[in-house]
């Protein structure tokens, strides 16, 4: 066990944290949201959004009242909008269940939805003081760099074995200082790529920095592959007096983007024409006796999420006027200058951004 360790990181953290808007806090409310939002997002991008949430909703009592839409528009860009879901349960349950208090121990936290052994651990021990270690990301890096540790880190035996180690290691340290000093060391010094092992503070005793194998730790399972899928949408614009409108309409599969709206989508296997699109069967039902005419087919955009990877084409068509509606009950026109007010994935955002559809 490395000598001192939890006195030397701290000392690092008091000399080197960021500055940030949920640090130096106690407050329990603050330190849930700004989990949530960083759960896979960078803080850099996270800020923003953490800002304007609290603006909006400073408490767990104004969070609790809001709409999902109005939560869902504020998350757009942020992806992952389970958590957004999450976000509103939990501020349910603990305003109905708990009175608006947070409960103080990890056991407690982690019957909350959306509050995982991660977020408990955070809340309990930066809130309240309570010894439990904090491993994310960042906690796994540097432990298994510095001893040297082979265990694959997306295993489940990996979780043991370095929620042991922490434990061990923040014994006789202040919770709080402790679990954000491992994490803020991860982030800053002891980085993915070309960590500062020069000016390293565990360099004579760090296992990976002395070997010069910094690179091999952590060690991970290679995954499955990406899977990759082909949306064809279409773009129905109806023209009106003073404004045109797009029917929308509303994603309820059990599929990404979950109640998130979207255009009428076709989903191919593989890239197709968009021409011969427009003749898919499910297309011809959808557009029936309208006639139209093409105004521009997109460029494939592309959106990166987890395991899928969409490559996407806009098919913009202009109905020309009393010649029909769509055949699909789901789909409903909406104008284009309240288009804003509906939360769509960043993919459609940026192609109404690009169109200047959306301004
Ligand atoms: S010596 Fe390098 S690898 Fe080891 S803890 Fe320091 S920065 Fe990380």
């Amino acid at each position: 066990m490395l000598k001192d360790f939890g006195p030397r990181i701290v000392k690092w953290y008091d000399k080197n944290k960021r500055e940030l808007p949920w640090r130096n806090s106690t407050n329990p409310y603050k330190i849930w949201l700004s989990e949530i939002i960083l759960q896979q997002t960078r803080v850099e991008q996270g800020l923003g959004y953490y800002l304007k949430f609290i603006r909006r909703f400073p408490d767990i009592y104004s969070l609790a009242e809001a709409s999902q839409t109005e939560v869902y528009k504020m998350w757009q860009g942020l992806g992952y909008y389970n958590r957004a879901d999450n976000l509103m349960a939990a501020a349910q349950t603990i305003v109905r269940q708990y009175k608006g208090l947070f409960p103080e121990t990890p056991e407690a936290l982690i019957r909350i939805q959306g509050i995982g052994p991660y977020t408990s651990a955070a809340i309990a021990s930066i809130a309240f003081g309570y010894p439990k270690p904090v491993v994310d990301g960042n906690v796994y890096r540097v432990l298994s760099r510095l001893f040297g540790i082979e265990t694959p880190i997306n295993t489940g035996r990996a979780k043991k074995e370095f929620e042991t180690l922490a434990g061990n290691l923040l014994q006789g340290n202040p919770p709080a200082a402790f679990n954000q000093a491992m994490m803020e060391f991860g982030a800053l010094h002891c980085k993915p790529v070309n960590p500062d092992c020069l000016h390293c503070i565990f360099l004579s005793e760090c296992t990976a920095g002395r070997l010069g194998e910094v690179a091999r730790f952590p060690v991970k399972k290679k995954k499955p592959g990406v899977r990759k899928r082909y949306f064809y949408y279409l773009l129905v614009e109806v023209p009106g007096n003073k404004s045109n409108a797009f029917f929308l309409k509303q994603r309820d599969k059990k599929d990404i983007w979950k109640n998130l709206y979207d255009f009428p989508l076709l989903e191919c296997n593989k890239r197709e024409n968009p021409a011969e699109v427009l003749k898919n069967p499910v297309f011809e039902h959808l557009i029936g006796q309208t006639n139209f005419n093409i105004k521009s087919v997109s460029n494939e955009y592309r959106h990166q999420l987890t395991h899928q990877k969409i490559h996407a084409v806009f098919i913009h068509l202009i109905v020309n006027k009393n010649t029909g509606q769509l055949s699909d009950n789901s789909v409903f026109l909406v104008d284009e200058n309240k288009l804003i007010t509906y939360p769509v994935p960043r993919l459609l955002e940026r192609y109404l951004q690009d169109q200047k559809i959306l301004k």
